[in-house]
């Protein structure tokens, strides 16, 4: 990938995209493309589980009920996660 390096939040020197600490302030970096891949894939979760439980029946259909669980989870934690980080920005 050729964008491999992001900028701190705090100190806005270049640091490592998988860092999660920044090497020169210690802040710690968020990561929105993990959250936007929660949120992704809790949809998907979602999607797969709504079909899953509307068109199936017996086990499958149990599944479908617990991908559904599982997705809801997964986005709305991604969401908050991400809320949690503007608020914070905001406060700053
Ligand atoms: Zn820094």
């Amino acid at each position: 990938m050729p964008r491999d390096r992001v900028r701190c939040v705090d100190c806005r020197e270049p640091v490592p995209t998988d860092a999660r600490i920044c090497p020169h302030c210690r802040a710690v970096q968020p990561s929105p493309l993990l959250d936007v891949g929660l949120v992704v894939g809790g949809v998907f979760c979602v999607l797969f589980g709504v079909i899953l439980a509307v068109m199936t029946v017996g086990a499958s259909r149990l599944v479908g009920f617990t991908l559904l669980m599982l997705g809801f989870g997964l986005s709305v934690g991604g969401y908050t996660r991400y809320l949690d980080r503007q608020s914070s920005r905001a406060a700053r």
